[in-house]
C-alpha cells in the first residue's frame, strides 16, 4: 500500500510537475508554455486504445505501445533536432514520458520482487505475511 503510493507520487509527479522543472530549467523565458508542451505529449497515451485488454496493470507499455517503442523515442530524438523550441520541448516531453513509465515498470517490477520474496521467505502464507502483502 506505502510503496504503490509512493509509485504513483513519483509516476504522477514525473508526468505532471518534472516538465515545469525542465521548462523552467531549459526554457526560463517559456517556462509555462515548454511546461504545458511537454506535459501535453502524454497524448502519446492514446496509443494504448490499440491494446486488448486497453488497460493491464501487469504489463509494461515501455517497448509495447506503438508510441512507446525504440523507433518511437528514435522519432522523437530527430525531432529534439528541429530548429524550433517549441518542437524540443515536446521531443524531450515525449521521451521523459518514456523514462517515466520506465520507472514505473521498473517499480512494479520492484513491488512484485518484494512479494515473491515474502511469499519465498516465510512459507505457507498466515494472517501475518497476507498482512505484510497488503501493506506494499
Ligand atoms: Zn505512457
Amino acid at each position: 500500500m506505502l510503496f504503490e503510493i509512493l509509485r504513483n507520487i513519483v509516476h504522477y509527479g514525473f508526468h505532471f510537475l518534472v516538465p515545469f522543472l525542465f521548462g523552467y530549467l531549459f526554457w526560463r523565458k517559456n517556462w509555462k508554455l515548454a511546461g504545458l508542451l511537454m506535459v501535453s505529449t502524454m497524448v502519446i497515451d492514446l496509443d494504448h486504445l490499440l491494446a486488448d485488454p486497453i488497460f493491464d496493470p501487469d504489463r509494461c507499455g515501455v517497448g509495447f505501445h506503438p508510441m512507446h517503442t525504440i523507433w518511437a523515442a528514435i522519432a522523437y530524438v530527430v525531432l529534439f533536432f528541429f530548429p524550433s523550441w517549441k518542437l524540443k520541448a515536446i521531443a524531450v516531453g515525449c521521451l521523459f514520458h518514456l523514462f517515466t513509465d520506465s520507472v514505473d515498470c521498473y517499480l512494479g517490477n520492484v513491488k512484485k520482487e518484494i512479494q515473491g520474496t515474502v511469499l519465498s521467505c516465510s512459507g505457507p502464507p498466515t494472517s501475518a505475511n497476507t498482512e505484510i502483502l497488503q501493506q506494499l
